[in-house]
């Protein structure tokens, strides 16, 4: 090839035209961005979305989606970040400095804990657990170095909902700000600004995304001070995301109330089948009054995610659950949620909650789109190697 053919590759002088209008948004993809002078160049702000300066800061793409969420969890303003777990460490950084401390709920998501007691240690920020279902605990807990309440609902894996209202009105009381990991809920099951939480973050690899083949998170808020914050943390950070994931979330976003419906519905059904069965002790399912904080979720929610735990009775051993879980057909073992697929893990809680008695052994159900009545001959046919 002639160079003038290398350069025409490049600099092509044909623009498509103008107009294509269509329901689906488009993908942009870029690191540069090209200005056309340098006054402009120099007059972009990339904290506000006047306009572009870099693919890192944002595209057309990635602020769609961004106004979306924001949209959908209430809140006004929205940062993309790689992962869920990204989203957790973008909060900490942004608000946490050297000698303060953050309250955790003592079933957090397990990697938020090893983030506090690693990499957060490390730079000489402190944390402690508090009970979730303990909101005047908590409001005892609070002192002068706190400087943010961590919430989940519902709990990780142990699925307690937590007094949301006072927990968070105790951690206001005290100047202290608050952050909601609302992927459990996704903006369906209860609207958390309304209850008057600062920063809501959300793993959209679960129900955002819906097809288990991303991972990303987001973290929004209400307030414009607290947004600038995050975004010049994120911005430091260099934590873009993809064109081509944004757009799988932006596709899958339009139906993720009729999914989550889905999920709920069959997960409540496998829920209620798994209570009248005899090797099961107990069934952790936000909708049912066998889970600790049932009435919270009640008064809060309607909609429930489809995940939900079984206790197993005491008397089958960690090998003979294990041996369930490897029976079944339909149920991958794996982590995640929001997918799909059934998934099935069993947890072994004495080495995660050590400090919280709970008898017999756990496993944690995310039920996926299959039909619930295969999905409950599959847990019959399995739970046939427990006898
Ligand atoms: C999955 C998950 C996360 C983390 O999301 P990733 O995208 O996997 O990093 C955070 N919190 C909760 C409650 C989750 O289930």
């Amino acid at each position: 090839m002639s160079d003038f053919d290398i350069t025409s590759l490049i600099h092509h002088p044909y623009r498509a035209p103008a107009g294509f209008e269509a329901p689906q948004a488009g993908v942009h993809k870029a690191s540069t961005v090209i200005f056309p002078n340098v006054a402009a160049m120099r007059s972009r702000d990339w904290r506000n979305r006047s306009g572009y300066t870099y693919g890192l800061h944002g595209t057309p793409t990635t602020f769609l989606l961004e106004e979306r969420l924001a949209a959908l969890e209430g809140g006004s303003h929205c940062v993309l970040v790689p992962s869920g777990l990204a989203a957790i460490a973008l909060v900490d950084l942004a608000l946490l400095s050297a000698g303060d401390e953050v309250l955790l709920p003592d079933n957090v998501y397990g990697p938020s804990r090893e983030l506090a007691r690693h990499e957060l240690l490390r730079l000489g920020i402190t944390h402690r657990f508090y009970d979730p279902m303990d909101a005047a605990g908590l409001a005892f807990m609070i002192g002068p170095a706190t400087k943010l309440v961590w919430l989940e609902a519902a709990g990780s894996v142990t699925m307690e909902f937590p007094d949301l209202e006072n927990l968070i009105a105790a951690a206001k009381a005290r100047g202290v700000a608050t952050a909601l990991d609302n992927t459990w809920g996704a903006g369906i099951a209860f609207k958390p600004f309304g209850l008057g939480v600062d920063i809501v973050m959300q793993a959209l690899t679960k129900f955002p995304s819906g097809g288990g083949d991303v991972l990303m998170g987001s973290v929004t808020t209400r307030d414009a001070a607290l947004h600038e914050r995050l975004k010049l943390a994120h911005m430091h950070l260099g934590l873009g995301v993809a064109g081509n994931d944004a757009e799988l979330v932006l596709r899958s976003l339009p139906s993720i109330a009729l999914r989550y419906a889905a999920h709920d519905a069959s997960a409540r059904a496998l829920a209620a089948w798994l209570a009248t069965r005899p090797e099961v002790a107990r069934v952790l399912h936000p909708a049912f009054d066998s889970c600790p904080g049932h009435a919270h979720w009640k008064k809060l929610c309607g909609a429930a995610a489809g995940l939900f735990s079984v206790m197993l009775d005491a008397r089958y051993s960690q090998a003979q659950v294990d041996a369930f879980v490897d029976a079944l057909q339909l149920f991958s073992i794996g982590y995640s949620w929001g997918g799909p697929m059934s998934l099935a893990v069993p947890y072994d809680l004495k080495a995660m909650r050590g400090d919280k008695a709970y008898a017999g052994t756990l496993v944690r159900f995310s039920i996926g789109l299959e039909s619930a009545a295969a999905l409950q001959a599959d847990l019959e046919q399995a739970l046939k190697t427990l006898a």
